[in-house]
């Protein structure tokens, strides 16, 4: 790999993203002139393992955010629906009873 700025337009050499000719920052990765367009110098830039360590943390945050509680609150409401349904019978059936 070469040690060479790399100038817009083309593709970035951080994470392939195009980069349009008047950009002064990948919009894919967040890679700049200033930090550096080689990827060994975002690696030892001290703004993006940030970016991507927030990117990360907000992916996580997504997928176990809305799929854990979702999943919860599923499962607690057809609880609720089961005992409601069981109760339901339990009062017919004993309606019933009384009724004879
Ligand atoms: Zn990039």
């Amino acid at each position: 790999m070469s040690d060479e700025a790399f100038r817009p337009p083309g593709d970035c050499p951080v994470c392939g993203e195009f980069v349009p000719r008047k950009a002064l920052s990948c919009a894919g990765c967040g890679a700049s002139r200033d930090s550096g367009w080689n990827e060994e110098a975002s690696v030892s830039g001290l703004d993006l393992p940030d970016d991507e360590a927030f990117d990360y943390d907000d992916f996580v945050a997504r997928e176990f955010g809305q799929g854990q509680p979702k999943k919860t609150d599923r499962r607690r409401f057809w609880t609720v629906v089961g005992l409601v349904l069981i109760l339901a019978m339990a009062a017919s059936l004993l309606a019933v009873f009384r009724w004879h």
